[in-house]
């Protein structure tokens, strides 16, 4: 916290308007799952095969100046030299999370040291159904939490990614914090799924009003003992008590293509050089209030939680409100409880690579 906090005030100092605060480092596409909602296999065979050296990703870093690394992929653990690229990241001191399905972390564990800088993500997207259903892998879910509890043992720093989608249901994904807080994970990151045309199931992703109602439900009546890896004011965001503009150079991507434009989600090309990406790409075209149809239902992490940050420490209003939310809130909301009553859809059958035959607009209400 006091590395983010130091590193922006300085931004602020410094009088910058754009500067990022987590690199999203690519190293490749490959997985070893092929969830239904994932938009990031879909490449052909010759792109799945490229690999980022570890000195480009370091050269990557190194421009881009963000405090803090998040590795998704694809599976980083599927990349020949990950355990180079970690430890010349940590040399570098970059607060790094790798994310990881924890498919092949117990085989892959002694590549990696224990360090403050080094976090394993795990992603988990539910208890043992729901996950299992969203990776579209009987047996996931106990693989990766068997995982979670070997890194633990090790000394490793373990939080865990969940995504939610459409027709997730609130208490389960209740019981799923309290299962997560019992195995010992240091915090848990949320995110709403976003649409990726390339995802095999269109059906499932969530419409702005659908997003926040649901986050409302799951997010209020909050145990004290529940730790978020999140800016208390992106889960408020996410609950629909706050609103904000996206910011997509906040966690910017670079990949086997370069540098993503304008943000981890869509592709409207590339950049070269950190400094190319923020100089040349059409920002004012992104994000909600842009009209772009891309952006529409967006709410997700990579766009929204750097503008949460931002936010925190662009006032005292800011400022106070995140001390608030992070000490004295437990979101008290009788109307979050009748939500947790109602009967919910059934959950989507598994889906995977097949065409969509409905309209997407249908659940974007
Ligand atoms: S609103 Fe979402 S899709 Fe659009 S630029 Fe921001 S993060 Fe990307």
């Amino acid at each position: 916290m006091w590395t983010v906090t130091s590193y922006v005030l300085r931004q602020k100092l410094a009088g910058r308007k754009q500067y990022p605060l987590v690199l999203m480092l690519e190293p490749l596409f490959r997985c070893n799952l092929a969830c239904a909602g994932c938009g990031k296999i879909q490449y052909p065979a010759h792109i799945l095969k490229k690999d980022l050296t570890p000195e480009e990703c370091f050269r990557a870093v190194d421009e881009c100046g963000a405090p803090m690394v998040s590795i998704p992929g694809g599976e980083p653990l599927m990349h020949p030299q990950i355990g180079e690229i970690i430890q010349g990241l940590v040399a570098r001191k970059k607060y790094i999370y790798l994310c990881t399905n924890a498919l092949l972390l117990k085989e892959k564990i002694h590549l990696f040291t224990p360090s403050k800088y080094l976090t394993f993500s795990v992603h988990l997207d539910g208890q043992r159904e729901e996950h299992d259903l969203a990776v579209c892998r009987e047996g996931g879910y106990d693989i990766a939490v068997d995982a979670v509890k070997e890194a633990l043992k090790r000394g490793f720093r373990v939080t865990t990614n969940t995504t939610l989608f459409d027709g997730a249901n609130p208490k389960s994904v209740r019981a799923f914090f309290d299962e997560m807080m019992d195995l010992g994970v240091e915090g848990m990151m949320l995110s709403p799924g976003y649409s990726y045309d390339k995802a095999p199931d269109q059906k499932h992703f969530l419409g702005r009003a659908r997003t926040r109602r649901m986050f409302r439900a799951i997010l209020s009546n909050r145990k004290k003992n529940w730790r978020f890896n999140l800016s208390p004011l992106f889960l408020e965001f996410l609950m629909g008590k706050r609103t904000y503009p996206c910011t997509p150079w906040g966690m910017p991507t670079y990949n086997v293509f370069g540098w993503q434009k304008p943000c981890y989600l869509l592709q409207d090309g590339y950049a070269d050089t950190f400094a190319e990406l923020l100089a040349t790409t059409d920002w004012q075209n992104y994000g909600t209030e842009s009209g772009n149809p891309a952006c529409a239902n967006c709410m997700v992490h990579s766009g929204y939680e750097a503008s949460a940050v931002n936010a925190t420490f662009s006032s005292l209003t800011g400022f106070l409100a995140t001390v608030k939310a992070t000490l004295f809130t437990s979101y008290r909301d009788e109307e979050a409880l009748r939500l947790l009553d109602e009967p919910q859809a059934p959950v989507h059958p598994l889906v995977q690579i097949a065409p969509p035959n409905e309209s997407l607009q249908e659940t974007r209400a």
